[in-house]
């Protein structure tokens, strides 16, 4: 199946409400910001400068340096004609949030920037972002091959809503590359990656893989979340499509959820159609927030990145822990692949304790310079159990069949000082 085959033919019955579409995301249609209308383009540009200028109007009104902040719901038109050539994406404009808003249009730009992409499609949240590119594309009878280390949401799709539409999943050991390999062999419609994973930070070959994935003509799509798009691109190894929660590293303060799918123009396409009947847009609100996070992705990331190193390193020599899982160790599984594919090894990681249960439960809560709670990515450091946060959704017996200890600690770095974190953790390890 290719991204244009699952493409929805029937547009929706209330034409009226297409805002301006693909056409203009892809650039064949000028928009604030394209280099098609004399606006900055991206060709050369360092990540930085993409989150900054990317997707920005030439000029915003009132010279603002921001563009603003568009809740309208609805886009006026005083000629009929011109209401119809946008509706009919032959115009730029938008017609109805739903379908398109300006600011949920910046952070979709700026997004496909990042990940040199031609075009991004926004969503309320990753799980959207993730069940609506899964919806879009698929079709009774299809053959999807994952793994089993996906984000517990996610494998939720996979085990339980999927085969309710004869979808036929099959998830692999994520460590074995050459199960994964002859599970494709067999045939796929869709190949599912997730680098590196969730909570235990294995790390999936992107290239290896979707080289495979090429040979059977199945799309790949790839969970970028937890590496973003300054660590690794997984367009740039061979995937069609790489999808985020924009609620993690990309927004970056836990202050507004989102996701965000991009990759080529028509295969976007498909799944944009798909999330402006299904409702799941990304509201501007939002969209604000989000964008102005990624303004400072290249920054934050790097930040983390060696903030986690610093504190992986650490921990790998207290005698309290039982086992660190972070790709940037020499001794991590997927090291070697990590630094082919990566730029960075990211800010997450995960540890056991010797103590077990009970000791993760004392260390939680003596650690001052963490917030325990779920999610990652963000300026602060999170740190929880993937028993209470992202593999809630399984049962004990589904996450130790996953490979995750019940006392494993995931420690999403923020952007504190690197030395105050691992004193803090010191000081809460010293004392179990
Ligand atoms: N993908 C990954 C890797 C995640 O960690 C998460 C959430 O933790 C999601 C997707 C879902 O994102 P959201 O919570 O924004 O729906």
């Amino acid at each position: 199946m290719s991204p244009t085959d699952a493409q929805h033919e029937d547009r929706s019955n209330d034409e009226t409400q297409h805002g301006n579409d693909a056409r203009r995301n892809a650039g064949e249609v000028p928009g604030p910001g394209d280099p098609s209308d004399g606006g900055p383009g991206v060709e050369g540009w360092g990540r930085s400068t993409r989150a900054v200028w990317s997707g920005e109007p030439e000029r915003s009104p009132e010279g603002a340096t921001v563009a603003p902040l568009f809740l309208g719901v609805t886009f006026g038109f005083d000629d009929l004609d011109d209401w119809r050539a946008v509706g009919a994406g032959e115009k730029p404009g938008h017609i109805y949030s739903r379908n398109t808003n300006p600011t949920v249009e910046i952070f979709e730009r700026k997004v496909a920037a990042l990940e040199g992409a031609e075009r991004a499609t926004a969503f309320a949240t990753g799980m959207a972002a993730v069940s609506n590119t899964l919806f879009a594309l698929l079709e009774p009878g299809h053959r999807v091959v994952s793994v089993k280390d996906t984000y517990g949401g996610t494998n939720r799709i996979f085990t339980e809503f999927l085969p309710r539409w004869t979808v036929d999943v099959v998830l692999c050991d994520t460590s074995d590359h050459d199960a994964i390999e002859s599970a494709i062999d067999d045939g796929a419609d869709l190949v599912y990656l997730e680098s590196p994973t969730n909570p235990t930070l294995k790390v999936l070959d992107i290239a290896r893989l979707a080289e495979r994935a090429k040979d059977v003509g199945a799309i790949v799509v790839v969970d970028n979340t937890f590496a973003t798009p300054i660590n690794q691109r997984p367009l740039e190894l061979g995937a069609d499509l790489v999808l985020h929660s924009a609620t993690k590293f990309l927004g970056g303060h836990s202050d507004a959820m989102g996701g965000v799918v991009a990759g080529a123009a028509s295969a976007v396409e498909p799944i944009f159609r798909f999330r402006e009947i299904n409702g799941a847009s990304l509201d501007a609100h939002s969209a604000f927030l989000l964008a102005r996070g990624a303004r400072t992705l290249e920054l934050r990331v790097e930040r983390q990145n060696a903030n986690a190193m610093q504190v992986a390193r650490f921990l790998a020599t207290h005698p309290a822990v039982e086992a660190v899982f972070y790709p940037g160790l020499p001794d991590h599984p997927g090291h070697d692949v990590a630094r082919r594919q990566m730029n960075g090894f990211g800010g997450v990681l995960a540890f056991s304790l010797e103590g077990g249960f009970d000791a993760m439960r004392r260390l939680l809560g003596r650690l001052r310079l963490a917030h325990r709670a779920a999610s990652l990515g963000s300026v602060a450091t999170l740190v929880g159990p993937p028993a209470t946060t992202s593999h809630v959704e399984l049962t004990a017996e589904q996450r130790a069949a996953a490979g995750i200890p019940e006392s494993l600690v995931r420690y999403s770095v923020g952007v504190e000082n690197g030395d105050d974190l691992v004193a803090d953790l010191r000081a809460a390890l010293d004392s179990l």
